[in-house]
C-alpha cells in the first residue's frame, strides 16, 4: 500500500480485493477469458452473481420476507426508484443532510413529503431526534451516515410505518437488524465494491401497491423476478462487492469489523480532541465511525495541512465543498495503521 486512501467515496477496498480483480480482469477462474468479456448469462458469471447476493443475506441476516437485488444507477436512482414504488399519497423524510434532500427532492415529483424531522438549522452538525412519526405516511426515509457532514444514526426510530435507509456510507460497517426496515439501499462505492454497482434490499410484500405504471427499470418487482439480471448487470462491480463480502467474511463478519471501525474511531476522535489546533465539526454523540469531519481552528492554515498530509502519503482528506475543512472516511478496509498516520501528523502539525 502505497498511500493512505482516507477518500469518502469512491473509498479504499481492501489489497487484495484490488488483487484478485486484477487477476480475474487478465484471466476470469481460468477460463482465458477477462470477467470484462463474458456473458452475463454464463455458468461462470452466474455464479458471481448468485454468490454476492447470497453473502449479503449470510453477513445482514436478510430475513426471507426480504429480496436482495444488485442493480444500477447509484443511490440517487434509489431516491426516485423507493418512491416509484412505495409512495401512493404522502412519505416522511428526515432531512438529516444533503444525500437526504437529494431524496426529498425526487419524492416530491410523486407525491406530497411530510418533513417530519430536519437538522439543516445547524448545517447538519447533528442527528434529528425526539420528532413524532405520523401514521399516515407510508414510508418514513433515514439516512443512517451523513457522508458529507460525519454524522451517524446510532439507533433506528422504532416505528410501524416501513423505515426505508439509505445506508450507502454504512453499510456493512456494522450489525443491523434487517427486519426492522422495509427497504435499505446503498451504492456500493462507499464500503462495499466499486463505482457502478447499487445494493437494494426490499420486503417483498410492501411493493405492488400504489397502482403506479412503473418503467421495467424502475420496478422492483421486474428485478427480484429477474434475480437482477432484467438486463446486464454491472458484472465487474458485482464481481468487485462480491470479493469484498468475502474479505469481510473472512474478517469475521460485521459484528468483528464494527469492534475495528469502533476502535479506529475512538483512537482517532481521541487525538482530534486532544489537539489543540483542530476541532471536530459535529456534534460529539453523532459522530459517524465512517467519515470524520473536523477543522482547523485557524482556517488560513488549511491549504498547508493539505499539502503536509501529501507529503506523507495522506490522500482523500479534503472535507466536502459543501461543509469544508477535513474528512477522514474510515471505512471498513481502512488499516489503523492509516489512522495512527494521520493522528501523528496532525500531531506534528505546528
Ligand atoms: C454517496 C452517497 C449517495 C450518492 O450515491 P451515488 O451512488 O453517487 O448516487 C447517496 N447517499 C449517501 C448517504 C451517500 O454517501
Amino acid at each position: 500500500m502505497k498511500q493512505h486512501n482516507f477518500g469518502a467515496g469512491p473509498g479504499i477496498l481492501p489489497q487484495e480485493v484490488i488483487q484478485e480483480s486484477a487477476n480475474a480482469v487478465l484471466n476470469f477462474n481460468n477460463s482465458g477469458l477477462s470477467i470484462l468479456e463474458i456473458s452475463h448469462r454464463s455458468k461462470g458469471y452466474e455464479a458471481v452473481m448468485e454468490e454476492a447476493r447470497s453473502l449479503v443475506r449470510e453477513l445482514l441476516n436478510v430475513p426471507p420476507t426480504h429480496e436482495v437485488l444488485f442493480l444500477h444507477g447509484g443511490a440517487s436512482t434509489q431516491f426516485a426508484m423507493v418512491p416509484w414504488n412505495l409512495l401512493k399519497q404522502k412519505a416522511g423524510y428526515i432531512e438529516s443532510g444533503v444525500w437526504a434532500q437529494k431524496a426529498i427532492h425526487e419524492a416530491k415529483m410523486l407525491g406530497e413529503v411530510e418533513i417530519v424531522a430536519s437538522s439543516s438549522d445547524k448545517n447538519f452538525s447533528y442527528v434529528p431526534t425526539n420528532y413524532q412519526i405520523p401514521s399516515d405516511i407510508d414510508y418514513l426515509h433515514v439516512t443512517s451516515n451523513n457522508t458529507i457532514y460525519g454524522t451517524q444514526m446510532k439507533f433506528f426510530p422504532a416505528t410501524t410505518v416501513p423505515l426505508v435507509c439509505d445506508m450507502s456510507s454504512d453499510i456493512f460497517s456494522r450489525p443491523i437488524d434487517v427486519s426492522q426496515f422495509g427497504l435499505i439501499y446503498a451504492g456500493a462505492q462507499k464500503n462495499m465494491g466499486p463505482a457502478g454497482a447499487t445494493l437494494v434490499i426490499v420486503q417483498k410484500d410492501l411493493l405492488g401497491k400504489t397502482g403506479r405504471k412503473i418503467n421495467s427499470m424502475l420496478d422492483y418487482n421486474v428485478h427480484i423476478k429477474a434475480e437482477s439480471m432484467y438486463n446486464t448487470p454491472p458484472a465487474f462491480p458485482v464481481y468487485v462487492c462480491m470479493l469484498t463480502l468475502q474479505w469481510l467474511k473472512k474478517m469475521g463478519g460485521v459484528a468483528a469489523i464494527e469492534q475495528k471501525n469502533i476502535e479506529k474511531a475512538n483512537l482517532f476522535y481521541e487525538a482530534l480532541d486532544r489537539n489543540p489546533l483542530f476541532v471536530g465539526n459535529v456534534v460529539k454523540e453523532d459522530r459517524s465511525l465512517m467519515n470524520a469531519c473536523f477543522n482547523l481552528k485557524d482556517p488560513a492554515m488549511e491549504s498547508r495541512f493539505l499539502q503536509t498530509c501529501e507529503e506523507d502519503g495522506i490522500v482523500g482528506i479534503k472535507g466536502h465543498r459543501l461543509s469544508g475543512g477535513f474528512r477522514a472516511s474510515l471505512y471498513n478496509a481502512l488499516p489503523i495503521e492509516s489512522v495512527q498516520k494521520l493522528i501523528e501528523v496532525m500531531n506534528n502539525f505546528k
